[in-house]
């Protein structure tokens, strides 16, 4: 498919929802890699220490090895444990490792505990230099010290939400901590996207779901919805994307498809979102 246009400076994307399962992760790695694809220079930093990212984009994430935990903890710079996805030039990762699961009560004394990953990202040449064109990070599902260090470190926040009966259950929550971290912590942050995940087309509640939620998000919602998919579930059990494990199957090019309409919303149309009117 069509190599996608470069953005004038990185951009920095948190993919968020403290509802687990609802496809941040697949999210992450699967629009990651569809970028990557399309001949973009992408890193995905992940935050959780499941690993799911990690797994998913082949990189070893066994407890002990050099991790994302290894920067918030100041032991380790980024460009230490960046590594390379086997499957995509141009697509770098930041694995994570149960080890991180810690991470939350010893950071939670310091004073510098909301931005120790921006600042690890302030100090990364690749990062400074606009040399990648998007970062992604994977955030575990919780509204903890994790996920706000990911959202310090990040001008937008891509929500995933999956197309069922609860599916707005829990976003109000979501939206009003999101709008705490901007105006406390990071006032570049915006909820830029909400990606539809896990959709049947042959139901009417998948329909509804996206209806509902387009109606009163109506510029936060892609027009691009992610099937429900075997091979999208079965790809990390590969140690792959589907994109590289399926890559002309409805999942992959669904995901090609909402790469590309993230990578046609301009900063432009970005800068136009009013974040309290489309939210409140
Ligand atoms: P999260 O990161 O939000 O916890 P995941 O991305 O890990 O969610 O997805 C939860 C589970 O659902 C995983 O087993 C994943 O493989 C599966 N899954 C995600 N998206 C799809 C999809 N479109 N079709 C089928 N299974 C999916
Ligand atoms: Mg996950």
């Amino acid at each position: 498919h069509s190599l996608l246009s470069k953005p004038r400076h990185t951009r920095r994307i948190g993919v968020a929802n403290q509802k687990g399962g609802v496809g941040k992760t697949t999210s992450a790695v699967n629009l990651a890699a569809a970028l990557a694809d399309g001949g973009l220079h992408v890193l995905v930093i992940d935050m959780d220490p499941q690993g799911n990212a990690s797994t998913a984009l082949g990189i070893d994430h066994a407890p002990g090895l050099p991790s994302v935990y290894d920067v918030l903890e100041g032991r380790k710079e980024l460009s230490d444990i960046k590594q390379p996805c086997p499957d995509f030039s141009g697509l770098d990762v930041v694995p994570s490792s149960i080890d991180l699961s810690g991470a939350e009560l010893e950071i939670a004394g310091l004073p510098n505990r909301t931005t120790l990953l921006r600042s690890a990202m302030q100090r990364d040449d690749a990062i400074n230099h606009d040399s990648y064109d998007y970062v992604i990070v994977d955030c575990p599902p919780s509204l903890g010290l994790l996920v706000i260090n990911a959202l310090c470190a990040v001008d937008e926040v891509l929500i995933p939400i999956q197309a069922e009966y609860y599916a707005l259950e829990g976003l109000g929550q979501l939206l009003n901590s999101i709008d705490l971290i901007q105006r406390h912590y990071n006032p570049s942050l915006v909820v830029s996207t909400m990606l539809v995940t896990m959709f049947d087309r042959r139901t009417l509640l998948s329909k509804e779901v996206y209806q509902e939620i387009k109606k009163h998000y109506p510029a936060l919602v892609l027009d691009t919805t992610i099937p429900r998919s075997v091979k999208i579930s079965e790809a990390p059990s590969f140690q792959k994307t589907v994109i590289a494990y399926d890559p002309r199957g409805t999942g992959a090019v669904a995901y090609k498809e909402a790469a590309l309409e993230i990578s046609q919303r301009t900063e432009d149309v970005l800068g136009s979102i009013d974040m309290h009117r489309e939210v409140n």
